[in-house]
């Protein structure tokens, strides 16, 4: 629950605050001066702060001990560096800000982040903590780095941790709260790329309201210098710092050279989506301008280019959810503290991603609030209000929002990112069979939005009592598949939550019967379909011109350019094919068909043809002269470049069977690459290579979990890594789908599970995933 949580402020900090008084030493490219008195030249008696002497009178041991420290580091590295005093500092984005406000900081500089892990320990044994420091820029990737040392689940250190090895906050850390007894209890990893920097770095120098200026070799020195023949300064592997996402491979690693696609023009796709998925994708996202970065990392901007999908998906479900008596509302999105945790197998699951606010303007909160990371506990309390006799049930809403998952794993725009959008459809009924009926009708209202609007073929079916949702009964499930990366992902879900929330000890949501006055708790269920569809749909289609969008979700199914326009053509010609264009355009957005005429100025036929191709517009129609004198247009294909020249007369009933036929295909397309990746296996030797050959596994299973966490495990450590920005993770189940007739029946006692060998149940899909 770290999250955004900020630190109290303290009487005496928040005093310091408004002072701002400014400590100067030498400028920090005259570091090498022979002097060991630093200290006392850079605090004059008006300067009360930091002291870094140890002989401090600053008023806490904590501040004392940390100050100790770090003015031990910087006489051993015999530098004085530029020092600054500002109010405490809670998230890396206040301190740049902060810092970037303040007068006395230098221009340009770059934030140094610091952050201790605990890996997973016996409760007897002692944690050893992981402590990385990386460049603000490097993305750190917990998997990656417990694997890179060989280390289980390292999680973020609690504050409990960290005063007992640092006696600091995590706000105030810093490679020079390290000492040498500290460094030889820890394992301490450094950025490579933070030795050869020409940066200035930002470091808290003993708290979260001082900093200081240092380069990247003064940190590398001081980490070197606190080593012992046991204990070693490691380096970040590439795994554990992939580069920051960025808009598009500004320079991309030699070894990264074939897969760029040779002569790609200025405004191609640039990287083949086969030889580097990770760039290709965001190249793709940028380059169809459907999406921008955002200054807060893990969150984006949807652009119109994407959020008309949205809107596309948006329309046609609300239609049918409303046909089923479903009603939209809005629920605020805060959640009181109490009201969150009441639930406690639900929160457990939510918990490491929950952001809360603590503070407004200048005072702590009472009580922090949480922001929903999904509205069961925030809306479950109104329905015990609302539903007071059979006549208020079926009580059916649902609610178009975003919620904040406050992920630490690598975002990933529409597959993982901090604040997504999404519907959450909540409904209340009087019997389980009223509950699973409807659990089962919106996972195909879920499956509609795939397989008919996107064209994604997906396979419905059950989770695993492991992958099911937290607090829920059980949870149906849509599990997708990229073939490129050969993982798999969940598209939707649609849970029954049983009577887990209505229970007493809950919400207490029930009805009264009227006779016997016996309480009857309601059966719930909850349902969520997001804007990670988006993100699935560009992985499926897009190839290496870029997008390709299905026509039922394209803002635009076809645009006309006009073609054979040359030195020669007489301004009468050319606007006479124009005209003929934008007439065109306009026929077919008569008949309903969103349609474009580009007759933009100054732009060539073949530049306009790249900038559709590249956002994935269905359909080109050109006209030409040739075209103009023959009556008709050429129509060329998105998704698979056919061309067919098409007479202008009917063209509206011809482009409106076309668009159908393009959909249809894409799909048909899509399901035969994914089917072609689901292995049927039934002996563990083929499980890791089937994985390795990026296909998702069919196998008969027993549905234990400790199966389940054994198969992950297995299937983990024997694979190889395969990219560095997914490492290589473990198989878990995807879903045991509900239609088990692509395999061989399971015959009782006779079929055995891959996994462990007992009793099979029912054909599962497991496979790597996102
Ligand atoms: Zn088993």
């Amino acid at each position: 629950m770290l999250a955004v949580r900020s630190a109290r402020v303290k009487g005496a900090a928040a005093a310091r605050i408004s002072r701002r008084i400014v400590c100067y030493g030498n400028q920090i490219s005259i570091r090498r001066f022979e002097s060991r008195t630093f200290p006392a030249r850079i605090h004059s008696a008006s300067c009360p702060f930091p002291r870094f002497h140890s002989t401090s009178s600053s008023t806490s041991s904590t501040t004392t001990m940390a100050d100790a420290k770090l003015a031990q580091a910087l006489s051993g590295l015999s530098i004085s560096p530029a020092t600054i005093a500002h109010e405490p500092t809670t998230s890396p984005a206040q301190w740049k800000e902060v810092i970037a406000a303040h007068a006395d900081a230098p221009k340009d500089f770059e934030l140094i982040k610091t952050l201790v892990y605990k890996p997973k320990t016996a409760k007897s044994a002692t944690p050893i903590p992981v402590v990385v420091i990386a460049r603000e820029a490097t993305e750190t990737n917990s998997g990656a780095i417990g694997k890179q040392l060989n280390l289980k689940e390292l999680r973020l250190a609690a504050g409990e941790l960290l005063q007992e090895f640092f006696g600091l906050d995590k706000d105030s850390l810093s490679p020079f709260a390290i000492d040498k007894d500290g460094f030889s209890k820890i394992v301490t990893v450094i950025d490579p790329s933070i030795a050869d920097s020409t940066s200035t770095f930002a470091l808290h120098a003993s708290s979260s309201s001082s900093t200081i200026f240092v380069s990247g070799k003064d940190i590398v020195s001081h980490l070197k210098s606190l080593e012992s023949e046991e204990t070693k300064l490691q380096e970040l592997a590439a795994a554990g710092a992939a580069a920051p996402a960025a808009p598009a491979p500004k320079a991309a690693p030699k070894e990264k050279e074939d897969a760029k696609i040779d002569g790609a023009v200025q405004i191609a796709i640039g990287v083949k989506k086969e030889v580097d998925f990770a760039s290709w994708y965001t190249n793709v996202l940028i380059k169809a301008d459907m999406l921008d970065y955002y200054s807060v990392s893990g969150c984006y901007i949807l652009k119109p280019w994407s959020y008309s999908i949205w809107e596309e998906i948006q329309t046609w479900f609300n239609k049918e959810i409303k046909k089923l008596g479903v009603q939209n509302s809005y629920f605020p999105m805060f959640i009181s503290q109490s009201v969150l945790e009441r639930e406690k197998e639900h929160i457990e699951g939510f918990s490491p991603e929950v952001a809360w606010v603590t503070r407004a303007g200048q005072s702590d909160l009472e009580e922090p609030i949480a922001i929903r990371p999904t509205s069961e506990t925030s809306m479950y309390p109104y329905y015990a209000k609302w539903i007071r006799s059979h006549r208020d049930l079926p009580l059916k809403l649902n609610q178009w929002n975003s919620v904040v998952r406050w992920e630490f794993k690598n975002p990933q725009p529409f597959l993982r990112t901090r604040e997504f959008l999404w519907q959450e459809g909540h409904t209340a009924f009087l019997t389980k069979e009223e509950a699973d009926v409807e659990v089962r009708q919106i996972l195909d209202l879920y499956r509609k939005v795939y397989e008919d609007l996107l064209a994604v073929p997906v396979i419905p079916g059950v989770k695993s009592e492991k992958e099911k949702f937290a607090g829920g009964l059980y949870t149906t499930t849509l599990e997708g598949f990229i073939s490129t990366s050969g993982r798999g992902i969940q598209a939707a879900t649609s849970h029954c939550l049983g009577q887990n929330f209505s229970r007493p000890e809950m919400f207490n949501i029930f009805v009264e019967d009227p006779q016997d006055h016996s309480k009857s708790y309601v059966w719930q269920n909850s349902w969520g379909l997001s804007t990670r569809a988006i993100g699935v749909m560009v992985m499926v289609h897009g190839d290496n011109q870029g997008l390709v969008l299905p026509p039922r979700v394209a803002s635009i199914q076809a645009v006309v350019v006009p073609c054979g326009i040359t030195a020669k053509t007489t301004e009468e010609q050319r606007t006479k094919i124009n005209e003929e264009c934008e007439a065109l355009a306009q026929k077919l957005r008569d008949a309903d068909i969103r349609a474009k005429a580009d007759l933009r100025e100054g732009y060539t036929p073949g530049y306009k043809f790249n900038d559709w191709e590249q956002k994935g517009v269905p359909l080109r129609l050109e006209i030409g002269p040739q075209d103009m004198k023959k009556n008709q247009t050429l129509a060329v294909r998105r998704d698979n470049g056919s061309k067919t020249p098409l007479p202008l007369g009917g063209i509206e009933s011809t482009i409106t069977e076309l668009l159908k036929t393009i959909q249809n295909d894409m799909f048909t397309t899509a399901r035969d690459n994914y089917w072609s990746h689901v292995k049927t296996i039934t002996q563990w030797e083929d499980v890791v290579p089937a994985l390795d050959s990026k296909n998702i596994i069919a196998i008969p299973w027993c549905e234990a979990e400790k199966c389940e966490d054994d198969i992950k495990d297995r299937s983990g450590r024997a694979a190889e890594p395969q990219d560095e920005r997914a490492p290589s993770a473990g198989a878990k189940s995807l879903c045991i789908p509900f239609d088990q007739s692509h395999w061989p029946a399971i015959e009782a006692g006779k079929t055995k599970c891959v996994g462990c060998g007992s009793d099979a149940k029912r054909w599962t899909l497991f496979g790597r995933s996102y």
